[in-house]
Formats: structure tokens, C-alpha cells, sequence
């Protein structure tokens, strides 16, 4: 089976943190984005609206993840995000996927654990585009007056 990559951005204050997962990723196949802000990561997701999944802390200076979270959801409501949070924040990651988030992951992230967060995301993803594809051809054989 050949594997299309997934496109990725991590959304995280810690430069470390981001080096080193966005390598996992690269190693595991997948097309990574980084962005160490709220307000970058909504830049890049402007600038890229074909990015699959977003990964997104939740404690970060200013604009925090909950903030970026509804931002994001507001203009790209199908992009799936995946919250990082610490054992503080749990209930915030909460809160966050009765907003739309997909799911969380806890800091350090377990890359295996994320891995099939991430492909449940994405999947859920395409499903959702596809059934809006097939909604979007129905409407327009209804404008052009064909009966099947
Ligand atoms: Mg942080």
C-alpha cells in the first residue's frame, strides 16, 4: 500500500520539543510544518489550507492553544487538531474537544500513541471531505435539472 504522507503542523512554544517531533514525524513519513505560536500557526495554516492535522499546545505565551483552537476552527473547521497538554491540563484538553478537538496527547508525547491519534485524524478528515465532495455533486446535479 502506498502511503501518502500526512501534512502536519505542531503548534508549540518549546523549540525543542518541536525539533524533536517534527523529526519523528519526517521519520515516520509524514510532511511536517512548525509554527511556535498561536498567531504562526494560523499564519501557516492560511498560507498551507491543505494541511491535514494540526498539533497544538495548550500552555503558550499570549495567544494560549484554546484561543488558536477556536481560530482555527472558525476558519478551517475541518482541520483536525490534536491538543499537547501537560498532566495540569487535562481538563483544558477537555474543554478543548467539546470545541472541536479531536483528541489530546499527553506531553512527552508517546510517538506511538500519537502516530495513531494522528491516522484516526486524518481519516477522519477525508471521510468528511468526501462526504461533502458527494453532497457538493448532488447539489449541483439538482441546479442542472438532471433527474437520475
Ligand atoms: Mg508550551
Amino acid at each position: 500500500m502506498i502511503k501518502i504522507p500526512a501534512k502536519v503542523l505542531i503548534v508549540d512554544d518549546e523549540k525543542d520539543f518541536v525539533e524533536m517531533f517534527s523529526l519523528r514525524l519526517q521519520e515516520a513519513g509524514q510532511k511536517v510544518f512548525a509554527a511556535y505560536n498561536g498567531k504562526e500557526g494560523l499564519e501557516m495554516l492560511d498560507a498551507h489550507p491543505d494541511i491535514d492535522v494540526v498539533v497544538l499546545d495548550i500552555k503558550m505565551p499570549g495567544m494560549d492553544g484554546i484561543e488558536t483552537l477556536q481560530e482555527i476552527k472558525k476558519k478551517h473547521p475541518i482541520v483536525e487538531v490534536i491538543l499537547l497538554t501537560g498532566h495540569g491540563t487535562i481538563e483544558t484538553a477537555v474543554h478543548g474537544m467539546k470545541l472541536g478537538a479531536y483528541d489530546y496527547v499527553l506531553k512527552p508525547a508517546d510517538i506511538e500513541d500519537f502516530k495513531s491519534k494522528l491516522e484516526a485524524a486524518r481519516k477522519r478528515k477525508e471521510e468528511q471531505e468526501e462526504r461533502i465532495r458527494r453532497a457538493e455533486q448532488k447539489a449541483m446535479i439538482r441546479k442542472s435539472g438532471e433527474v437520475y
